[in-house]
């Protein structure tokens, strides 16, 4: 449908209701090849793409494909393998209360109209793998980039119409006042990934209709170093997960928790990992990223006298540039301690031991993700069984979530629900109980 004037949000969404009406989108068939016609998007215009998030972020090309485009294809080439696979209906035992002739099943029903809300530091992965699991669910769209990455929602904007069915998809552009508008319409469910003050106006919002709500937020998700482990390849592990994308990842390690010894040993083993990462001017590394804004550019730079400085510390607000810091002796109540850090700031918080570790998680939010390097199969399980976080990563950071068969999600504060593989198709379906008996 070409339209000369913006639509406004009810005409989006009623417009869109009226095709889910007519049952187009339920069909496998149709689920398929608009995930076929998605994978197509991404990869005749994966260029295009990372240019846009340079732009936004300074990302690298090696970046942009690793964790926006290609773990976007995988996403979709995961769901096409297994999708007809997960819509069969399950069924379930016969009930002998009821007569020996009764069949009873679940089958998976498509919601209608999702509104699924992105964020600004994976706006292509965050906006486009909900949006997979919406469509292989036989939804309709409607789907909101960040305007904090404009150059990216510009991409998305322009080519999602061009290869999807846009009476089923819709993309609407814009910050607050849009986003508004689009909350005061019925939804049957809204997806939203973001920070928890937002994702409180969007639960809100919902309750008005009475509308089901993921919620994908952040919060500190601590690493604990056990003493004994090799501190080389965990400084490694840790810098790559920290300074990816200058630290503006959900589930990046936001700070480490370690014995004073082990941090103490850590300490210039984490300086070589960022020079083997990014060199000795990170500022001059083509792999290394920058700060989304200028507010977020300052809220960093006043974090950065929080503890001593063991590498790093220097920024440039031109070039929206802060080096991969880590910050040694922090206390607990620094003010890099007491938000989310999201960007490339790393504190080292020192504990006596396993048992003040877990107290000290376990005293927070419960952290969206939980890193956990130990040799040692009690402490490791200890961690699994004592504390509570959305993922739990033994030894490798961020990996987690590049898995197609682990739910992706959050709890308490740093989200509600999951998705990813076939739990997205549980989040944006409802899954019906049907009982069958013959009448005669
Ligand atoms: P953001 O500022 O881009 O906001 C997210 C979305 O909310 C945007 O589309 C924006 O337009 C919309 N929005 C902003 N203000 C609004 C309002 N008043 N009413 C309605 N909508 C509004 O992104 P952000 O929140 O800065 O993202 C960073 C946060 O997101 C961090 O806390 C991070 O941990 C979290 N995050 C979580 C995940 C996850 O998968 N769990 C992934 C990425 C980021």
């Amino acid at each position: 449908m070409n339209h000369s004037a913006p639509e406004q949000p009810a005409d989006v969404v009623a417009r869109l209701r009226a095709t889910f009406r007519t049952g187009r989108t339920k069909p496998v068939e149709w689920r398929m090849s608009q995930l076929r016609r998605l994978r197509d998007m991404l990869t005749e215009n994966g260029t295009d793409l990372a240019a846009a998030l340079h732009t936004d972020l300074g990302k690298s090309a090696t970046e942009a494909f690793r964790t926006e485009i290609d773990f976007t294809v995988r996403e979709i080439d995961h769901t096409l393998d297994h999708l007809a696979d997960w819509l069969r209906p399950e069924p379930a035992p016969a009930p002998a209360h009821l007569g020996g002739d009764v069949s009873v099943w679940t089958q998976y029903d498509p919601l209608g109209v999702v509104l699924v809300i992105a964020p600004w530091n994976y706006p292509a992965q965050l906006l486009l793998a909900p949006v997979v699991g919406a469509l292989a669910s036989g939804n309709a769209v409607v789907a909101k980039p960040s305007e904090l990455s404009p150059a990216t929602s510009a991409v998305l904007a322009r080519l999602l119409p061009a290869y999807l069915d846009t009476d089923a998809v819709a993309v609407v552009e814009g910050g607050v006042p849009e986003t508004t508008a689009l909350l005061a319409e019925r939804f049957d469910h809204i997806f939203y990934t973001g920070n928890g003050t937002v994702g409180r106006i969007v639960l809100r919002a919902a309750v008005e209709h009475l509308t089901p709500v993921t919620l994908e937020l952040g919060g500190k998700s601590p690493a604990f170093v056990d003493r004994d482990t090799d501190l080389a390849v965990v400084a490694d592990r840790l810098a790559r997960g920290k300074f990816l994308n200058a630290g503006q990842t959900c589930v990046a390690p936001d700070y480490v928790l370690t014995d004073p010894e082990t941090a103490a040993a850590l300490e210039p083993l984490l300086v070589n990992a960022v020079r083997g990462l990014y060199g000795s001017d990170p500022a001059a590394s083509d792999e290394y990223g920058r700060i989304i804004n200028e507010r977020h550019f300052d809220r960093l730079t006043g974090l950065l006298d929080s503890g001593r400085t063991v590498v790093g510390g220097t920024s440039d607000r031109a070039a929206k540039y802060i080096a991969p810091t880590v910050l040694a002796d922090v206390s607990p109540d620094a003010p890099v301690m007491r938000e989310e850090i999201f960007g490339p700031i790393l504190p080292i918080v020192t504990v006596p031991g396993v048992d003040e570790a877990i107290d000290f998680i376990n005293d927070r939010d419960k952290p969206l993700a939980l890193y956990v390097f130990s040799e040692s199969e009690g402490t490791r399980r200890r961690f699994a069984a004592e504390t509570s976080s959305g993922g739990l990563g033994h030894g490798l950071p961020l990996a987690h979530l590049t898995v197609s068969d682990l739910p992706f999600g959050g709890v308490g504060e740093s989200g509600m629900g999951n998705y990813h593989g076939r739990y997205s198709i549980e989040t944006f379906s409802h899954r019906k109980a049907v009982l069958d008996k013959p009448l005669h």
